[in-house]
């Protein structure tokens, strides 16, 4: 159906961008999925990058001026028409795309390492082409490595040597079949700005942008797609940036608000006998890190605003006993408490640990996971019902429908970054406002809690028990027989290993070696004298936990594994770890899997075994030695493993090599995807917005004063959903 009005020239950055010319009904589908629904959307829409035509040189003028050009030289524009492209041999053996352009003066050629096909595709012969990068002499010839490149029309060369920055926009196969590609974008986004930037509103308060020296949206949405200068480009991200940190932190402020003030929680009252008997029998001393924490959490419990706190503490840093104790409050106070956890290893374990530790205290611990038998599961179902389990440990199978708790009063969640946002909601509606642990083994870069977390109150263990003694060595796997004989010594001793692979089957794509291939290998050829076990993820959980068992009682001197065992597993008698095809891995699943040692007094070892190609220097073959991008990240991360023990300044690094959509997977990620900012680079504009925000829900949390009538205009737009519309307006 055509809207009439619109149809009058009525349509305003609100309408539907089908009816922006040009577009129609097919292509708007196309835009939808790229998240384009409105004129305004595409005004958002973030340039990939920006060719520098304000930068155009010529072949023979660099080459002539090449003293001028040093590997320093700063990247410069090529125009021309591809001539050339073919695939070459490296003399390391490695596939090399080239692509060669004449710009009327020279030839120019272009080199691909990595994704080769993907490339080779994207270039005809005769294509006129813009190619942008930091030009290097090769062999004779200029040569530009990964560079920049954009398509030009003939009608568009004209127009080139004007000189200007120019965006070129990500698009689908689907948008190009539909000649949505970046010139067409790149049309449609200019004739939006040059109708309809006047319409587009402030968002931010005067106050704000002075105080900070941010332009003014309509300033910043044209100059983020048609900047004059690099400067003006910098301005315009740096406000964008900001505003969308800010409108996110504003969502969490108030989300914070709404719960401290609209929600009634459970106040418990008292430390009781439970507490005072466990402090009688814990066999060691709490850190001064621990008792801080528990006392953060008690004086949550004893609020009636409900507790939302995560915790964070590195691997060892005694998370679970503090976990316990704040479980036993609430038992203390008649009320029971769910403690979730993401593996089912996890769970028994947390489980065995809490018989243990209270066995002599007249608590009812029992654990509800999905390989329980069914009649054991309706048992414990019916004691969660009645209330005679007080301290249940379980795994996803909390959440499901048939559990009913008597009056659940603590919500511990384990591993949060395991559990999705909806996981973590339903096992909290399983009670009435209980209060809220959530507790992280990997340590989160502070950038990234308070953008994942930033709605909850923290509490760091920031101090270990002890300090860990782990020696990390990078080992070539051509000399894994050193290591074999390093464990056989070890464990005669009376340690116990850990050798862990990365999959439990052979693949055919990926030559991962495999658990259980090697376990057999191990056990007759290599280590005949001793016993090991194997435990992986496919096996029924009764088996694993036998082989843990038998593990943590020495029966299992080595163990194969893959990385089931990664969280939580405590042996302090295990003492080597053997990481095998290291560079497989992440480096905060590296860290995970090493903080499985180091746990007693006795010094551990870590082995991060690599195929040797990636220790050896390629001297003679200089040019491509960092030009695989996947190689150099993995010997980065290994270097990084090996060089400190300290699970925050790993995850730091992390986050700056694989950016804050991947960091924690798919799962969550859709929360940290901006447009313009990165949560790995902008750390101190991300402190300004929330500083600014929360500071504004607490002057204003209605947003109801008159000059920050724009501000919640936009809040409400973006957030509406999330937040307490009844409440706010
Ligand atoms: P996390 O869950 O944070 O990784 P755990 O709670 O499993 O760490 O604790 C690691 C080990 O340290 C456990 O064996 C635990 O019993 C022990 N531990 C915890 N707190 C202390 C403490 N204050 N003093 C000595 N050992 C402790
Ligand atoms: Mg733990």
């Amino acid at each position: 159906m055509v809207n009439t009005s619109v149809k009058k020239g009525l349509i305003t950055l609100e309408s539907d961008i089908r009816y922006l010319k040009g577009v129609g009904e097919k292509r708007s589908l196309a835009l939808r999925e790229i998240g384009i629904e409105k004129l305004m959307d595409l005004l958002y829409y973030a340039p990939a990058k920006y060719i520098d035509r304000s930068t155009v040189v010529n072949v023979a003028s660099l080459k002539r001026k090449w003293w001028e050009f040093s590997y320093k030289s700063n990247a410069v524009t090529f125009i021309g028409k591809v001539v050339d492209k073919k695939t070459l041999i490296s003399s390391g053996g490695r596939q090399i795309l080239e692509v060669v352009i004449d710009d009327g003066t020279g030839k120019l050629s272009c080199t691909w390492f990595n994704k080769i096909e993907y490339f080779k595709r994207q270039f005809e012969i005769g294509d006129l082409v813009a190619v942008f990068g930091k030009p290097s002499v090769f062999k004779g010839r200029i040569n530009i490595i990964h560079p920049e490149f954009d398509f030009l029309t003939e009608a568009d060369s004209i127009n080139i040597h004007t000189g200007r920055i120019v965006p070129v926009y990500p698009s689908t196969s689907k948008l190009k079949s539909l000649g949505l590609n970046t010139f067409k974008l790149r049309e449609l986004i200019n004739f939006v700005i040059d109708n309809y930037i006047d319409h587009v509103e402030e968002t931010l308060p005067e106050g704000i942008l002075s105080k900070y020296g941010l332009v003014p949206l309509k300033f910043a949405i044209r100059s983020i797609h048609f900047p004059e200068t690099y400067d003006e480009l910098r301005l315009a991200l740096k406000r964008l940036k900001f505003e969308e940190l800010f409108f996110l932190q504003l969502l969490l402020a108030r989300k914070h608000y709404e719960l401290k003030h609209f929600e009634k929680g459970i106040s418990f009252k008292k430390i009781g006998e439970l507490v005072h008997g466990f402090s009688k029998i814990l066999p060691f001393k709490l850190t001064e890190a621990q008792r801080r924490v528990i006392r953060d959490i008690w004086n949550d419990m004893k609020s009636d605003k409900p507790m939302n706190r995560l915790l964070q503490g590195d691997v060892g840093s005694g998370k679970t006993i503090v976990a316990l104790i704040s479980m036993l409050i609430a038992v203390d106070n008649g009320y029971q408490s769910a403690f979730m956890a993401p593996t089912e290893i996890l769970a028994e374990q947390h489980y065995v640990t809490f018989l243990n530790l209270l066995n002599s205290l007249p608590v009812k611990v029992r654990l509800l996971i999905g390989s329980l038998k069914p009649k054991e599961k309706e048992k414990v179902l019916g004691e969660i019902e009645t209330g005679e389990a007080q301290i249940i440990i379980g795994t996803h199978a909390l959440i499901q429908e048939r559990v009913n708790f008597k009056n659940l009063g603590l919500v511990v969640i384990d591993e949060q970054h395991r559990f999705g946002v909806m996981q973590r909601a339903m096992l909290i509606e399983k009670g009435y406002n209980p209060d809220v642990l959530i507790m992280t083994a990997t340590p989160i870069p502070r950038t990234l809690a308070l953008t994942l977390y930033g709605d909850l109150d923290v509490s760091i263990i920031d101090e270990m028990p002890r300090k860990r003694k782990v020696k990390t060595e990078i080992v070539p796997d051509t000399e894994k027989e050193k290591v074999y004989e390093f464990i056989r010594s070890k464990v005669k001793e009376g340690h116990q290993a850990y050798i862990v692979y990365p999959l439990i089957e052979e693949s055919e794509k990926l030559d991962f070696e495999s658990a259980i291939e090697n376990y057999v290998r191990l056990k007759n050829e290599v280590f005949p004298e001793f016993n090991l076990g194997l435990i992986h993820g496919r096996m029924p959980g009764t088996e694993r936990q036998e082989i843990m068992l038998a593990f943590k009682e020495g029966k299992i001197q080595i163990l194969i594994a893959t990385t089931v065992i990664e969280v939580g597993i405590d042996i302090p008698n295990a003492t080597i770890m053997v990481i095998e095809s290291a560079e497989r891995f992440g480096l905060s699943q590296l860290h995970q899997l090493r903080g499985r040692i180091g746990r007693g007094e006795r010094q551990s070892y870590c082995f991060l075994i690599v195929k040797s190609s990636l220790l050896r220097k390629t001297s003679n073959d200089a040019l491509f030695e960092f030009e695989d991008v996947e190689e150099s990240k993995a010997m980065e991360r290994l270097k990084i493993i090996a060089s400190t023990l300290d699970g925050f300044k790993i995850a730091e690094k992390d986050l700056e090599l694989r950016g804050p959509g991947e960091f924690f997977g798919t799962r969550q990620s859709g929360f940290v995807k901006f447009k313009f900012a990165d949560i790995s680079i902008d750390k101190d504009l991300l402190e300004i917005a929330r500083r600014e925000a929360f500071e504004l829900i607490k002057q204003d949390p209605n947003l109801s004063k008159p000059e920050n009538a724009p501000l919640k205009k936009e809040f409400l737009k973006r957030y509406s959903e999330e937040v307490n519309l009844a409440k706010i307006s």
